[in-house]
């Protein structure tokens, strides 16, 4: 029996098949080309999950890891940062393109999932999976399983509050963790500080940080408190950092200290690792959620 998995992505469109014990069997990359819309994506997922159909045998359904997610009281896409999905069917859309059953799932689980089976956090029991990017998210995986929750937010630490009537966020609310962390929070603040574009990686990694160390301390400390609340609240076996954050090195020596300092405890033994799969925890998520509902 084999499992066929997609990730769709704002740029690219990933499909992959495995078989019953995990082995990559085809895989295929295209663009998403997501100015030509709504239909476009459709067709394009489409045209790439029936030629993986071609290659694969007994396939029961097909997996999808989407920017955002299902709102599953009405049956249509919110908080996608593909913006031409949000308010659309595409569940119900693919079904009927594939004449197959699609179950859907945000990148953060996807991610989480495939760490945890497949990536640095093989082997341990609770795993706590953070995406660190434009946004911040999160998924909590428990022995192999995604844990979701009754209100389908396990995990989402991006919005949980750092400063209350902090810098606003685009939830709505103020003082997330995200609105500090992000790619995106850090960058503003480091431009309106210098007037100076720059990415993260490279005001670590270049040294431009030591004209404003403030920033790194502030970054450092917030990244801190705000993954020692995680541990004092779920104490996971281990915590696995994706994104395009997780190639700042310094999160896992002065990052980690800042974590530990925070803790509820003087002992922490909590590893900070990171991720073995990049860019295709998404696709191996996906095809590993098809025996993980
Ligand atoms: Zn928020």
């Amino acid at each position: 029996m084999h499992k066929i998995g997609i990730d769709l992505g704002g740029t690219k469109i990933e499909g992959i098949v495995l078989d019953k014990n995990n082995n990559t069997i085809d895989r295929k990359r295209i663009s998403t080309n997501r100015e030509e819309g709504y239909e476009a994506i459709i067709n394009r997922i489409s045209e790439l999950g029936h030629e993986l159909l071609e290659k694969s045998i007994s396939v029961k359904q097909i997996c999808i890891c989407t920017p955002g997610a299902l709102d599953p009281t009405i049956g249509v896409m919110k908080n996608s940062n593909t913006l031409c999905l949000i308010g659309e069917p595409l569940q119900k859309d693919l079904e009927k393109a594939f004449e197959l059953p699609v179950f859907m799932e945000n990148d953060a689980n996807c991610f989480a999932l495939a760490e945890s089976i497949l990536g640095a956090a093989k082997g341990y029991g609770v795993v706590f999976g953070v995406i660190m990017g434009t946004g911040v998210g999160g998924g909590i995986i428990i022995n192999g399983k995604i844990h979701r929750g009754p209100n389908y937010i396990a995990g989402e630490w991006g919005h949980h509050v750092l400063y209350p009537d902090g810098r606003d966020c685009y939830c709505g609310n103020k003082g997330c963790t995200e609105a500090y962390i992000s790619g995106s929070a850090l960058e503003k603040e480091w431009e309106e500080l210098t007037g100076q574009k720059h990415m993260v990686t490279d005001i670590i990694e270049k040294g431009f940080y030591k004209d404003h160390p403030e920033w790194k301390e502030r970054f450092i400390l917030n990244f801190g408190r705000a993954l020692s609340h995680v541990i004092d609240i779920i104490d996971p076996n281990c915590i696995v950092l994706g994104g395009g954050l997780s190639k700042v090195d310094i999160l896992y020596s002065d990052g980690k200290d800042a974590v530990y300092a925070e803790v509820f405890s003087k002992q922490v033994v909590t590893p900070i690792l990171k991720n073995k799969l990049g860019d295709s925890a998404g696709v191996f998520g996906a095809a590993l959620l098809d025996n993980n509902q």
